[in-house]
């Protein structure tokens, strides 16, 4: 096997740099007398969520803010849920919450998402999230989408007149992976699963962001040689052990620059999420006059 010619962007080094911030700004700020809050709120007992939550608390505790973590059985209804997300929103010991998604079939996750406060909806889930990002107001980003953009900072990309081509349309990660990209100036297509073509608009791409959930939806025939490649895609290959949607082995001989899975996007997500915790407490501070 040839070495590989890309550049990996390595998300673990770069997610330890900002959290290194992160827990320098926290400082500063409980020096002014306010400790940056998170409540994770988790319904039910989905395995993968469990996992998820542990990591952000840790990853809160870890960095100085602080966190609490409400676990509720699968059978908390809509109306209990909806009065905990109403006590958080008045809480002023919490500056973000989250509420773990899926929720269990019988809570309408729009409903709960649209009922956490947008100053403190550190996932930027938010209708009026969405709508800012939309129209380039100040608000609250999504962590994987903010996370991706971190990783083109951090090599120094400039978007302004390139092609970024986003394979994926979701309300989480593609729609708003685009707009970001937008607001930097790139020339956006958004491919999703009724695309005809995928290779004939990937190979026109300087960058290419993949967050599809399918394994080597991106191989190295796709893709122009130089590319920034950016892998959201979470999947198990058939030895159980993760993947992206990007056939990292063939695609890193082309690409000028590559995201690893695991290592890549992932720890950057919970990054973000802690950032966004952060500006949330910082602009708590500065209407407090703490600033
Ligand atoms: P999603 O809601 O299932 O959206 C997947 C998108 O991919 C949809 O827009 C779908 O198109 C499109 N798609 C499906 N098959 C396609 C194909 N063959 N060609 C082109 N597009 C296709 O998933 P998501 O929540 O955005 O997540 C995407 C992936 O990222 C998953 O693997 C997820 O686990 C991962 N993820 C990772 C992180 C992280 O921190 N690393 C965070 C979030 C998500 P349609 O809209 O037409 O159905």
């Amino acid at each position: 096997m040839t070495a590989s010619s890309a550049q990996i962007i390595d998300g673990n080094a770069l997610a330890a740099q900002l959290r290194g911030d992160v827990a320098r700004r926290t400082t500063a700020l409980k020096d002014r007398g306010l400790t940056p809050g998170l409540a994770v709120v988790l319904v039910g007992d989905n395995q993968a969520s469990q996992v998820y939550v542990r990591n952000k608390v840790k990853a809160c505790t870890d960095a100085g803010l602080h966190s609490v973590l409400e676990k509720y059985e699968a059978t908390m209804t809509e109306a209990e849920l909806l009065a905990r997300v109403d006590a958080l929103n008045n809480d002023p010991g919490i500056h973000g919450i989250l509420v773990q998604l899926p929720l269990p079939a019988h809570i309408d996750a729009h409903k709960v998402i649209e009922a956490i406060s947008p100053a403190k909806d550190v996932d930027g889930f938010h209708v009026a999230s969405a709508g800012a990002l939309m129209v380039g107001q100040p608000g609250f980003w999504p962590c994987t989408p903010y996370g991706c953009m971190k990783m083109l900072e951090s090599i120094g990309y400039n978007l302004r007149g390139k092609h970024a081509v986003v394979i994926g349309r979701s309300n989480i990660v593609g729609k708003p992976m685009a707009m970001m990209l937008l607001q930097q100036n790139a020339t956006v297509t958004i491919c999703h699963s009724a695309t005809p073509d995928l290779k004939a608009m990937t190979l026109q791409a300087d960058v290419i962001v993949a967050a599809v959930g399918k394994r080597n939806v991106l191989t190295a025939d796709m893709v122009k040689p130089g590319a920034v490649v950016i892998d959201v895609g979470m999947n198990r290959d058939d030895a159980g052990k993760l993947c992206g949607d990007v056939d990292f082995a063939g695609v890193s001989q082309v690409a000028g620059h590559i995201t690893p899975v695991p290592g890549g996007v992932g720890p950057m997500t919970i990054t973000m999420l802690l950032v966004n915790t952060l500006e949330a407490a910082e602009r708590d501070a500065a209407q407090r006059g703490l600033a």
